[in-house]
């Protein structure tokens, strides 16, 4: 080693975890890392990001936790993240997560990790479901024809962990990769031949890409890299690539790619003929979750016993979590008192103490009261996920869902967000697809959460007491409406052309571990608490200011500035027939917390709740009262919920769409029905 070498500080190796979802790969990051981990996003996207740091003799790695995916095209976000990642980032070692118990799917992902030249070891995980399945793996023949290290490990029990840490080591140390070359017959390999020494020649490609790899996936139609090569005017590849595909689809006669993806599933049956011995009897093959599916995803009884499960996980929720959130609320309650006690003792001004106690004590606290729910249903979530349950209730309802153009794992979330949209849309993230996920975090607003109850009951109690329960299902029912037609829009105008196929698959059967459960409903809960305060204190001191100022006004009254607003934004909502000040205050207001519109409404009309119904019986119809609660379902979904927006998509831009388009879309709503009932004669 030179002197200058000597020098210089050597960057931190990096080793990246590749795997199928539900591989093991979390857990094997948190083995690896301990309590060493960082949680982030990839830049400009709603990917999470993981990483840790791995101690081992003297030295540093830094694991990255790649997205889990099935294969290292350019169909899904998690796919490119981790394609890109290896190819551009050139991560020292990439361990490979394979579910031993399924060999052949993961094999797939481990081929092209392969063809791309990364410097692979494979972590044979689940051996011991393996094992339980009577599946014998030969691991040296894997290895021998994989020409990589495999590990075996039982990422729950620790098992091979350290095994694993000194292979890689050791791989990263000689560096020995060579490209494992699946062989795609005669014909494909001549054009492959070809192509790779026409890339070769394209000094710029030839950095960038292996070439045999790019030559592969250009046949493969990768759109991804054909619009890149497009773009930096690799002219002769790409006139290259178009004659190597006539010329194979006229002697082959089927698509190149088709015949690609069916020489890697070649390769890999072989492979798996050979190393793999099952030991099955003939009532083992009917395995124990192939039985229990047999029940679960019955014709008949699927639907009843997903409505029961999903009914469980609301009672646990909410039952549970209901007097929780009367000690969040009255510890906050207790708080506001003792600083505002406290701020008084100081001799602080008046306008400080408030602003401290009510604004920002008060704010938070009725953001953070969502904290025993939200944990709550993350825990049952957690469950249900690690069991291999939820992926039989997407199954279960997939073709529903396809009606709508969504996927059968975006139900889950919006049926969250009838209870509440925040973890309605923090649920989103078991959605593979990104543009599924974006249409159903933008429609779950619309799903009619707890907090509109009091907003509904407060007005049909005023005027539709015959008949509630059918006026409250209505909204109910509209809200669900809308989020169809919605859905369907945003697709068509929003997603134009993207296309996303998935594999509905069914895992076996887990019994969750504890710890894993935890895992999950930790990481889920806690990055709400994190994320969700900046966005939340912004909105809760603006709106403070605007019901205080200017200095010596009454408390939201008509003089101060948010009742300015409100007599300025009241024309608005003439047309919709609720168009007084305190109308526009309180839709204001709700922008907090949609129950907070109740509260306003008490406090502008100077009425305490009890006497709240009278004074609207008073002031309000019937049809201006309809028009107002459709107004409060659909429009600007509640600060804490913006916070989700933001924090789960990533992007301002698709936060400000989601406040712009049910704002209008409210609006519409109410007008709508109010002018509709006119015509009727209702008014
Ligand atoms: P990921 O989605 O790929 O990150 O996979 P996870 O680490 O979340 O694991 C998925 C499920 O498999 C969890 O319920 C784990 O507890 C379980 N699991 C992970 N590794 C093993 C293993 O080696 N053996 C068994 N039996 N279960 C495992
Ligand atoms: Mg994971």
């Amino acid at each position: 080693m030179g002197i200058a070498a000597l020098a210089k500080p050597e960057r931190e190796k990096v080793i990246a975890l590749v795997g199928n979802p539900n591989s093991g790969k979390t857990s094997i990051f948190n083995d690896l890392t301990g309590a060493r981990q960082h949680v982030g996003n990839w830049p400009g996207v709603t990917v999470e990001k993981k990483e840790g740091k791995l101690g081992y003799q003297g030295q540093t790695f830094n694991i990255v936790d790649l997205p889990g995916t099935y294969s290292l095209g350019a169909y899904s976000e998690d796919e490119l993240i981790a394609r890109n990642f290896i190819l551009f980032d050139k991560p020292e070692a990439v361990i490979n997560v394979v579910d031993a118990s399924n060999l052949e799917r993961n094999l797939y992902l481990t081929i092209q990790l392969l063809e791309m030249g990364a410097n692979v070891v494979v972590a044979l995980n689940m051996v011991d479901e393996a094992r339980a399945r009577n599946i014998e793996i030969n691991i040296p023949r894997l290895a021998q024809a994989l020409r990589v290290p495999v590990v075996p490990t039982v990422a729950t029990r620790g098992e091979g962990i350290k095994e694993l840490v000194a292979t890689v080591a050791k791989q990263i140390q000689e560096s020995t990769c060579r490209p494992l070359k699946v062989n795609y017959g005669r014909e494909i390999e001549n054009e492959l031949d070809k192509l790779e020494q026409i890339i070769k020649q394209d000094a710029k490609l030839a950095m960038r890409y292996p070439a045999r790899w790019l030559a592969i996936k250009l046949l493969e139609d990768d759109e991804r890299l054909e619009a890149e090569l497009q773009k930096e005017g690799s002219r002769p590849v790409l006139e290259a690539v178009a004659k190597s595909k006539k010329q194979l689809h006229e002697i082959l006669g089927e698509e190149v790619e088709a015949i690609i993806a069916d020489r890697r599933y070649g390769f890999i049956n072989g492979l798996v003929k050979e190393a793999v011995i099952r030991h099955q009897t003939l009532e083992q093959r009917l395995t124990i979750s192939d039985k229990i599916d047999s029940v679960v995803t019955n014709r008949y009884l699927g639907l009843p016993i997903f409505l029961l499960a999903m009914w469980a996980v609301f009672q646990f929720t909410f039952k549970l979590g209901d007097p929780m959130i009367g000690l969040v609320e009255s510890a906050f309650e207790s708080l506001k008192g003792l600083a505002a006690g406290w701020l008084e003792a100081l001799g602080a001004p008046q306008l400080l103490t408030s602003f401290i106690a009510d604004g920002i004590i008060g704010g938070l606290g009725s953001v953070l009261v969502f904290i025993p729910p939200i944990f709550l249903l993350f825990l049952a979530i957690s469950l249900l996920e690690d069991s291999g349950y939820m992926a039989r209730a997407a199954y279960i309802m997939d073709r529903l869902m396809h009606a709508l153009g969504l996927h059968g794992k975006s139900f889950v979330p919006l049926l969250i967000g009838f209870g509440c949209n925040v973890p309605g849309i923090m649920a989103t993230r078991t959605l593979e697809s990104r543009q599924d996920r974006l249409i159903t975090i933008l429609i779950n607003p619309l799903m009619s959460c707890t907090a509109r109850l009091p907003v509904y009951v407060l007005f049909t109690g005023a005027f539709f007491t015959a008949n509630q329960g059918w006026v409250i299902f209505s909204l109910y029912l509209l809200g669900i409406v809308l989020a169809i037609i919605m859905g369907k829009i945003f697709k068509t105008f929003l997603f134009k052309g993207e296309t996303a196929p998935f594999v509905m698959e069914l895992p076996p059967y887990r019994v969750p571990t504890l710890k894993g459960t935890l895992i999950h409903m930790w990481e889920r809960g806690s990055s709400f608490v994190r994320k969700a305060g900046t966005v939340i204190v912004g909105v809760v001191v603006l709106i403070w200011v605007l019901s205080n100022l200017p200095l010596g006004v009454a408390y939201a009254s008509q003089e101060s500035l948010i009742g300015r607003l409100g007599t300025i934004l009241a024309p608005v909502f003439k047309p919709a027939g609720f168009g007084t000040w305190e109308a526009a205050v309180a839709l204001v207001f709700g922008i907090l917390a949609k129950e907070v519109v109740v509260g306003t409404l008490g406090v502008l009309y100077g009425v305490e709740e009890n006497g709240l119904t009278a004074a609207i019986a008073h002031s309000w119809t019937p049809l201006s009262a309809y028009a107002f609660m459709v107004m409060t379902l659909i429009y600007i979904p509640c600060a804490a919920t913006i916070a989700a927006i933001r924090r789960e998509t990533n992007f301002w831009g698709w936060t400000a769409f989601a406040i712009g388009y049910s704002l209008v879309l409210g609006w519409v709503m109410a007008v709508l029905v109010f002018q509709a009932g006119r015509l009727l004669g209702l008014g």
